[in-house]
């Protein structure tokens, strides 16, 4: 009996193998075969040849009860690829202005039909234009899209246009940005900065094992969610496409946060990423930014060739887990050689479970308090008292020729996502 039954388990076990690789394997194929009609969907000319053209209209011919779908969402997003979203601006209600960008607005809005909350992040095309700035816009919706999901990084759940506006909808993350949190503290006790800081290194880990360079990573992308967990926001600086010893040179950045090769205009690679890291967590452990002066020039030339001042009231890991991020010398840098992973084992987070921590079983070492979606108190009233436009529902009627070029100048920026791809953190640490 006792070997029957054993052999029954080993029967089973391996039958849960196989369906485990199988299930796998068709999960790469699809997510494959999804990244691939979205870039189709996305170059204009390939979709206008008549064979990708039947191959896209395939979906329309599925018979798809959207109506049997729990969530109105999920609907759209199963209907939706590339212009044909259905998603529509007026299918929010726009409660708050919770944040400005440089191209414009991020607004808490509500879903009419399902009541759920997102942010909605709206940029004015003639401004994304009038800068040059479509390739780092549709860099950011291509890095949203690219089946990007983690624990701590914002999700996109669609983003979509009119003649003169881009929509991005967003998780709606409401604990406020981790600097106001800062700035009223002043500094952050070394548990809760090193909390803190794996969360935003797992984040950017994942980023670099899928070739994409964070670049921007600043104390207002930051952000806190209700349990107070770390969210990286605004993916429009994000370099696509790096190889681990890729490197670009495009000046992008913050001023407190600019790593020498970028200031220098020179090339650079991930580990700019983890430069970025040490300056906020530096900031963090000692209140201001590490090579900060009032004065920019200052600041620069600080960046450029002063050693970081590393004060003793910071523990010997920490402060060698600085000097290792905050080495000028790319090449030195922590990070350099074997990313995240140098980071994962140095003796500053010795104390973090890294699993635990991808899992969000670590509790966060301070929860914003907030009585429910609408609690805006952790943004900054200069952007929630400002009245919401009513043109955010309407689509511009009258096309002047400048308009014209903007209502075309974004093809395939239009997106409902793939059915979920489940992260998992294996995949790379
Ligand atoms: P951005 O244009 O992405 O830099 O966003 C500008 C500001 O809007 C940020 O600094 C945040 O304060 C706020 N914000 C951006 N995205 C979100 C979001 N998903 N949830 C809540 N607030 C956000």
């Amino acid at each position: 009996m006792a070997v029957t039954q054993a052999g029954c388990d080993l029967t089973y076990c391996r039958m849960r193998g196989i369906v485990s690789v199988l299930a796998a394997f068709i999960k790469e194929r699809k997510m494959g075969l999804n990244d691939f009609i979205q870039k189709l969907a996305s170059t204009p000319h390939i979709c206008q040849h008549v064979e990708v053209n039947n191959f896209l209209k395939i979906d329309q011919n599925q018979e798809v009860d959207q109506e049997a779908l729990p969530d109105p969402m999920l609907r759209h997003s199963r209907t939706s690829l590339a212009e044909d979203t259905t998603i529509k601006p007026c299918d929010f209600d726009y409660l708050k202005i919770i944040g400005k960008g440089s191209f414009g607005k991020v607004l808490l809005a509500r879903h009419k039909e399902s009541s759920n909350y997102y942010a909605v992040k709206v940029l004015q095309k003639r401004i994304v234009l009038k800068k040059k700035e479509q390739k780092h816009i549709m860099a950011e919706r291509s890095v949203l899209m690219k089946n990007v999901k983690h624990p701590f990084l914002v999700g996109l759940h669609f983003s979509f246009q009119t003649a003169d506006k881009l929509y991005f909808v967003l998780d709606y993350v409401n604990g406020g940005e981790l600097f106001y949190h800062l700035q009223r503290e002043r500094v952050f006790l070394e548990p809760r900065a090193r909390f803190y800081a794996a969360e935003i290194a797992s984040a950017l880990g994942y980023l670099h094992a899928l070739h994409i360079v964070y670049r921007d990573l600043k104390p207002e992308n930051i952000l806190l969610d209700s349990e107070g967990h770390i969210v990286l926001t605004d993916f429009g600086l994000c370099k696509e496409g790096l190889e681990s010893n890729g490197t670009t040179s495009t000046f992008c950045g913050t001023p407190e946060y600019l790593a020498p090769e970028v200031l220098q205009k020179q090339a650079y690679d991930r580990t700019v990423d983890w430069w970025c890291l040490g300056s906020v967590l530096y900031e963090m452990l000692y209140g201001l930014p590490p090579f900060y002066s009032r004065n920019t020039a200052e600041m620069y030339d600080n960046i450029l060739h002063k050693a970081p001042v590393l004060k003793p009231n910071v523990s010997n890991s920490g402060r060698e887990l600085l000097e290792g991020l905050l080495q000028k010398e790319r090449c030195q840098r922590l990070g350099h050689k074997d990313d995240f992973l140098e980071l994962r084992y140095h003796s500053f987070f010795s104390p973090i479970n890294w699993d635990d921590l991808m899992a969000k079983k670590v509790t966060p070492p301070f929860v914003p308090s907030v009585t429910g979606p609408t609690d805006l108190r952790h943004f900054d009233p200069e952007f929630t008292h400002l009245p919401v436009s009513s043109s955010l529902c309407s689509d511009t009627m009258h096309m002047t020729s400048s308009l014209k070029e903007a209502a075309g100048a974004f093809p395939g920026f239009s997106y409902g996502p793939p059915e979920e791809h489940t992260f998992q953190h294996s995949e790379f640490i």
